[in-house]
Order: C-alpha cells, then structure tokens, then sequence
C-alpha cells in the first residue's frame, strides 16, 4: 500500500481521458498520517479523474470502514462508511477562486488524492462518536468510573438527551 504522499499524481501526465485509480486503504495508510482523527481502517477506494475542456472532474468513492476512539470508553470503535465525493481540479494562480469542490493546482503541484480520501472521511465522523450503549470496553469504563465517579457522562448518552429534552417540554 501507498503511503499519502506517494499517492500524489500529475494530473497533467495522464494519457487518457478517464483515468481510474483503485486503493485499499489500511491501517498503514492512516497511521502513516499525522492526525489523531482515525486510527485506523479498511477502505475500497476508488478515484476516477475525467479531462475536461479546462479542467478535470474527479469523482473519489470509499466504502469500507475505519476505525476512531469511542468519546466514552476512549477504545477504538469501527465506523463504516460509504460515500462519493466530487472534485474539480484545475491549474491557475488564483487560489481565492478555492471552494470545496474546487481546487487550483500550480503549475507543478500534484494532485494528493491520499489527502482528498482522508479528508473526506473524516468529515463522516461524528462530533460525539460513541460505541452502542453496552459495547464500551468495560474495564476502561469502570477505570473510568473510578477517576470520575459523578453522573455526568451519562448526558453524552443522546438517547439521554432526547429523553431529557420530551420530558422539559
Ligand atoms: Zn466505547
């Protein structure tokens, strides 16, 4: 597997008109990033970049599922995910014309299509990831009990919450 920066390509280089990139992004692959966003995973991805008159239409699919830390338990916890994202990339000078679907290359700038599947699927995460209620790992949840024995986690709970909110109402 690829580490991020090998998967950068010159857009510029490829011969054809729609160019397929196939990836199977594993453990290496996140680990090999510095963030502490995903600590892991096992994703298909799937990246196919069409010329366009002045321009290159690139459509990145991932399915498969990675792996984040559990806000309650603070262990890893799988999330799948399958998603299509959509990017138009084209080479210029003017960056302020950058928007989330668009991105301006420099002339000799590669297109980082690693950093583009990362990105993409860290923004599936939810703000509050936690296991389903009962699969905590338990004894980091009782270790946790232990250092902070008041009933506060219990409001991450969003059935909780929901709860709450029908009976203020
Ligand atoms: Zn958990």
């Amino acid at each position: 597997m690829a580490s991020v920066n090998e998967m950068a390509i010159s857009l510029r280089l490829l011969e054809e008109n729609v160019t397929v990139f196939s990836y199977q992004l594993d453990d290496a692959f996140y680990q090999g990033i510095d963030q502490q966003e995903i600590k892991g995973g096992k994703v298909s991805a799937t990246v196919t970049i069409k010329k366009v008159v002045d321009a290159y239409d690139v459509t990145l699919q991932q399915q498969g599922e990675i792996q984040i830390v559990c806000q309650r338990c603070l262990e890893n916890m799988a999330l799948p995910i399958d998603i299509v994202d959509h990017l138009v990339v084209k080479y210029g000078t003017d960056t302020t014309e950058e928007t989330d679907e668009l991105v301006v290359l420099r002339d000799n700038e590669t297109f980082q299509i690693g950093w583009f599947l990362f990105e993409f699927a860290a923004l599936t995460i939810p703000i509050c990831p936690v296991h389903p209620e009962g699969e905590c790992d338990p004894e980091m949840m009782a270790k946790l009990n232990e250092y902070a024995p008041n009933a506060e986690k219990e409001s991450i709970d969003p059935r909780w919450e929901q709860l709450k909110s029908l009976i203020n109402n």
